[in-house]
């Protein structure tokens, strides 16, 4: 069950500041709190999900849609797109999930390696 009380939930609710990089209707992208890469994005859909499966499973495809755009969209603000870019959604204990509120990873700015 989604947890109302997980880090993204508040900011979500504004309960708690975050460094935005890009907002709109469906979607906030902010800057990760402890960088892995020089450029450490996180994207997070507007709406209760856990993680990605629950997502792209209990959404209506316009909000999958947006988000994907949105994402796209952030990628080419982020001026990334020619160098390249590492895209992470970590689910579940297996997959080291720590925050149960679907999130991407935007991973840039040099070469990832083994992180994340
Ligand atoms: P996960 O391991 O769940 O895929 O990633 C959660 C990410 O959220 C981590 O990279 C962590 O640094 C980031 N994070 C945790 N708490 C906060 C916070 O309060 N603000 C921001 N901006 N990022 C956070």
């Amino acid at each position: 069950m989604y947890d109302n009380n997980n880090i993204f939930a508040k900011i979500l609710r504004k309960e708690i500041p975050c460094d935005k990089v890009y907002e709109d209707e469906f979607s906030l992208f902010f800057n990760d709190i402890n960088p892995q890469a020089k450029i450490h994005v996180l994207g997070i859909p507007k709406i209760k999900c856990e993680n990605f499966s629950d997502f792209v499973s209990k959404t209506d495809d316009k909000i999958i849609n947006e988000f994907f755009k949105s994402l796209n969209l952030v990628i080419n603000k982020l001026n990334i797109k020619e160098k390249g870019y590492r895209l992470v959604s970590n689910t579940g204990d297996d997959g080291g999930q720590e925050v149960p509120h679907f999130h991407i990873h935007i991973l840039a700015g040099e070469k990832i390696v083994g992180i994340k």
